[in-house]
Formats: C-alpha cells, sequence, structure tokens
C-alpha cells in the first residue's frame, strides 16, 4: 500500500505517557502523526510517581513536586519496611503536557477533543472528522476503545481515589504505602509528598467506593493526625491490574501503555512501562514505515512479551494472592511475599 496515499502515516489515540513518546519517536522520524485526544488537555488521574531509569529521560525540572527517596511500607500493625529508591512524584497534567508538546516540537500534531471513536478499513473515526493512516497506535487507557474495537475482552481494573492535601504532614521525600483491610480492602492507601506541608493521599481498591474508603482512611487510620488539613484537589480514577491483554497487536494496529494492560497488578505503576513501550513502539512503527510492510508490527509484540511478560505475570501471581488476604491478620502474614520492596518477595 502506498503511504503516500494516506493523510497520516501513523494515528494515535490518547496524549498520555504512551501516545507522546511514540508520537515523538515517530515524528521526529519525520513521519506524519496525528495524536487523536479525547480531552481539551492531558493529564490521567494519578499520584505520579516515577522511577528514575535509564529507560526514559528524567522530567522536566518544572514539573518535579518532590523527589522521592525511600518508600516506607506499613503493615496492618503499623510496623513499617523502609527501602531506598530513586524517583520522583511529578505533578500529571504538567508532565503529560511536556511530553505532548516535546511530540509537537517534533512534528506531530495533536487534536484535542477529538476521541477516536471507530476504526473502519483505512479509516480512523473520530470526533469531528476522518482520517486515513498506515498504522494505529491505541495508547488510550485502561478502558480503550482501540482494544475494544479490536475485539479483545475488557480488562480487571482497580478503582482510585486521591485528594491533594495541604497543612498536612507527610514524611520528607518519603513515599507512604499502608496496607490494612479497613482502609484499602484488595490495595492500600497511599501518602506521596509533593512540598513540607503537602502531599497526594490516595486509595486503591478493587471493588466498592474508592473516594469512601479514602475520606475514611482521613478520618480514622492510625496516621489521620498527620492528614489534618485541607483538600485542595479531588480526582478518582482507575488502571489495569490484569497484566499484558491476550494481544497487543492486530494488523496495522498496536496498543501500548494501559490500554494493554503495562500497569503492574499490584503496585499500580503505569507510567515506566508506558513511556518504554512508547519507545519500543515508537521505534517498530519507523522500521514498518521504511519497509512498507506491517507485519513488521508483530515485532513490538514480541519485544513487549520479552521484557514485561514475565515481571507482570509474576505480580499478577502476587495480586491473586493479595486478594485473597481479606482481612488484617492473613495480610500481616503474607505481605512480605506480596510487596516488591519486601526481601521475601
Ligand atoms: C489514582 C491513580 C494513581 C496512579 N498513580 C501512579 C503512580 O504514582 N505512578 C505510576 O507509574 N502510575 C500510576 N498510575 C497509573 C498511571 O496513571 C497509568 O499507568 C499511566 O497513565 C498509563 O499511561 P498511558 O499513556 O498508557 O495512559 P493514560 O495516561 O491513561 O493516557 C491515555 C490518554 O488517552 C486518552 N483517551 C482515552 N480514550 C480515548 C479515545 N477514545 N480517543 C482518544 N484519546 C483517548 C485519555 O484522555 C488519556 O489522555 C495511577 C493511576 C491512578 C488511576
Amino acid at each position: 500500500m502506498d503511504i503516500s496515499l494516506k493523510d497520516y502515516d501513523v494515528i494515535i489515540a490518547g496524549a498520555g505517557p504512551a501516545g507522546s513518546v511514540i508520537a515523538a519517536t515517530v515524528a521526529q522520524a519525520g513521519y506524519r502523526v496525528l495524536v487523536l485526544e479525547k480531552n481539551a488537555s492531558c493529564g490521567s488521574p494519578c499520584a505520579g510517581y516515577i522511577s528514575k531509569t535509564i529507560n526514559i529521560e528524567p522530567p522536566d525540572e518544572s514539573v518535579i513536586q518532590s523527589e522521592i527517596r525511600t518508600m516506607r511500607t506499613y503493615l496492618p500493625d503499623l510496623s513499617f519496611h523502609d527501602f531506598h529508591i530513586n524517583g520522583f512524584v511529578v505533578d500529571r497534567p504538567s508532565f503529560d503536557t511536556d511530553l505532548a508538546m516535546k511530540a509537537k516540537a517534533c512534528g506531530a500534531e495533536i487534536k484535542w477533543g477529538s476521541p477516536l471513536t471507530g476504526i473502519a478499513p483505512g479509516v480512523v473515526e473520530f470526533r469531528g472528522g476522518r482520517a486515513s493512516s498506515k498504522i494505529v497506535a491505541g495508547a488510550d487507557g485502561v478502558f480503550s476503545r482501540t482494544a475494544s474495537i479490536l475485539g479483545l475482552k475488557k480488562q480487571k481494573f482497580a478503582v482510585c481515589a486521591q485528594y491533594h492535601m495541604k497543612g498536612i504532614r507527610p514524611l520528607f521525600q518519603t513515599s507512604e504505602i499502608l496496607f490494612n483491610s479497613d482502609y484499602a480492602p484488595g490495595g492500600y492507601a497511599w501518602i506521596y509528598p509533593t512540598g513540607e506541608d503537602s502531599a497526594k493521599v490516595g486509595v486503591g481498591i478493587i471493588t466498592g467506593s474508592p473516594r469512601s474508603y479514602l475520606d475514611r482512611f482521613i478520618r480514622e487510620s492510625p496516621v489521620s493526625d498527620r492528614l489534618n488539613g485541607k483538600i485542595t484537589e479531588s480526582i478518582t480514577g482507575a488502571l489495569p491490574v490484569g497484566g499484558l491483554r491476550e494481544k497487543l497487536c492486530r494488523g496495522n494496529i498496536l496498543l501500548a501503555g494501559d490500554s494493554a494492560g503495562m500497569a503492574d497488578p499490584v503496585t499500580g505503576a503505569g507510567i515506566n512501562n508506558a513511556m518504554l513501550a512508547g519507545n519500543i513502539a515508537g521505534k517498530i512503527i519507523i522500521e514498518a514505515l521504511k519497509s512498507d510492510d506491517v507485519a513488521v508490527l508483530g515485532r513490538y509484540e514480541n519485544q513487549i512479551r520479552r521484557l514485561l511478560g514475565k515481571p507482570l505475570e509474576r505480580s499478577l501471581e502476587k495480586r491473586k494472592k493479595l486478594e485473597t488476604c481479606r482481612n488484617n491478620e492473613l495480610l500481616q502474614k503474607h505481605l512480605p511475599e506480596l510487596w516488591v520492596t519486601f526481601k521475601q518477595y
């Protein structure tokens, strides 16, 4: 198929970390890229913890709210375990905007407020129009429209609620993770500092109202004396906890990030994997365009399964076990095998 007959070489659904990294990578190589973003601006609901790794460029200073050096994990009896980590808490809207602007500077076009609504042979439909492309990348998050168009199963997901609070007492450069089935059944509560007296305080669970659990956590938990402040922002959101989807690529369409189930099923962390996958997807899309052969996209699925398959499968096993720990006694006993910072993990 002659790509010059298409409006774009690649159309990407979603201007989150996965979508913007694909867009920047492919546009930088001189190809015509369109990003369709459902919302008028970017930034999915998130706590914004990112690990410093060699795979991704560190975030711009301006979007960093706190450096993080320690993860403190509390068991139900409030005994805790400190683990040295190296990362940041970022402001998600600013972080995502930064990535989208980088993609734009590389030559990608972004249509805001334009959700992808359908994919017909050779044509992508979105609110307000349609356009053709040789390749389509679904980076449209946990409830991916692209994945449902591909006929893939719905993902298992966790639901989260988070407040940004001021006038409270977080721990300096420490992300606090609290396990307690009274406040976060099947999940955990978190406190991520964003300043000396401010933090993102949240709860992620499998069923129920995360907002009610969060209110209860702030009101009644053993750390509530440090959380007696003002709520300046409130968000709710979801993330996939079922591991990689059964298929990441079909024909000329691939999936990256949460749309492909790349968030860790226990920790819920998905930004690093979304960016890693975005990078790999971008490079493989370039190869496919160079050789004018969409079959090359199959390499993406292989590479991702090689890199992320085992760790996500292992974490999925841990999640299954975590969900059987229905009370604090069981959680207290089994948590060290289930949470990544313990040596028994
Ligand atoms: C409360 C909460 C806290 C979290 N905290 C952390 C954390 O601290 N660290 C971490 O690593 N991960 C965290 N996560 C997970 C993390 O947010 C995701 O794993 C990450 O955002 C995945 O990136 P993505 O680019 O795949 O998807 P997203 O960031 O979700 O981006 C998808 C984009 O697609 C857009 N979109 C959706 N549908 C369409 C459509 N039909 N057409 C076009 N665009 C569409 C959305 O508007 C969005 O901009 C958290 C999640 C939640 C809910």
